[in-house]
């Protein structure tokens, strides 16, 4: 039974980290005229308004792209990433944000191609009709795991891979580790982004033990933290471990996240970190 639904939360701070990698990832795989495959196996719709009942319900995006939104201050990447959600906003207000598979669905040259998975019975028909005007875009009501095993490795041998679960079931700690490897036995040069909320700090151990234990190397951590780690209920940070990330990525991290925390979090209560879980 899938609960979660992605409209309560989309443009909060967590997308915002989230969709800054992906695009910087893109962008980086985008620099070779070579065709590359993008993979997002938890896609949810890719379309949020941002005035519907679920958005305003919560208002995370306040505190999130709306932080952002009329800075004049952005730097390049940050810009970039902005660019990106006013595409769907025409006008200065901000009623509309793009999910995952929208960023990179806009982004994706005629030789690249990508394939977008959602189980939710409500969400995947959206996320198909959001994507039939998209020729190299291919959806399909699948186990996103599981492409891991199906539609890798792609014939065109670069690729990025969006494992980004909602963690509803507990299982997804492990599930995710699991999917990264069969993945990597397929697929060992692509690149795999895994997003992971921190609600308890020993969840996110259990990912990073569990990659450790796979033997994979390359294994990079980003991390912004709004609050400090806390046992109470709700998200105190969210993070990407990429698995060979772009050689740029580190140091582009580096130099926006005080950005980012400065910004998003106005009242000083943000930390955030770029490490190597396994070094190359
Ligand atoms: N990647 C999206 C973005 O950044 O815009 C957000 C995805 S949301 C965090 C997670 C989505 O995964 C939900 O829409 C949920 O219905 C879907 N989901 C949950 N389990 C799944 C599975 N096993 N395979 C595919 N989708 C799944």
């Amino acid at each position: 039974m899938l609960s979660y639904r992605h409209s309560f939360h989309a443009g909060n701070h967590a997308d915002v980290l989230k969709h800054l990698v992906l695009l910087l990832i893109i962008r980086s795989l985008q620099q070779k005229e070579k065709g590359f495959f993008y993979l997002d196996t938890h896609a949810g719709v890719g379309r949020y308004n941002l005035t519907g009942y679920e958005a305003e319900k919560t208002a995370e995006y306040l505190e999130g792209i709306a932080r952002l939104w009329q800075r004049d201050d952005l730097p390049q990447a940050v810009a970039d990433y902005v660019a990106q959600i006013k595409k769907l906003n025409h006008g200065p207000q901000l009623r509309h944000y793009a999910g995952s598979p929208l960023i990179a669905a806009n982004l994706l040259r005629p030789q690249d191609r990508a394939l977008l998975t959602e189980l939710h019975p409500s969400d995947f028909p959206s996320l198909r009709l959001n994507f039939k005007p998209y020729e190299n875009v291919t959806t399909k009501r699948e186990n996103g795991y599981q492409q891991l095993k199906s539609a890798l490795p792609p014939k065109e041998r670069r690729g990025l891979v969006l494992i980004d679960p909602s963690y509803e079931l507990k299982e997804d700690y492990d599930l995710v580790v699991k999917a990264v490897e069969e993945g990597y036995k397929r697929f060992a040069t692509g690149t795999y982004a895994i997003w992971y909320p921190v609600v308890l700090r020993q969840h996110v151990k259990r990912i990073i033990r569990g990659l450790e234990q796979t033997g994979i190397r390359k294994i990079l951590q980003i991390e912004l933290a709004v609050r400090p780690d806390s046992d109470q209920r709700g998200m105190t940070a969210s993070g990407m471990i990429v698995i060979n990330p772009p050689w740029t990525l580190e140091g582009q991290m580096q130099s926006l996240l005080p950005y980012l925390a400065q910004v998003l979090v106005p009242d000083n209560t943000a930390s955030w970190k770029v490490t190597w879980i396994m070094p190359e």
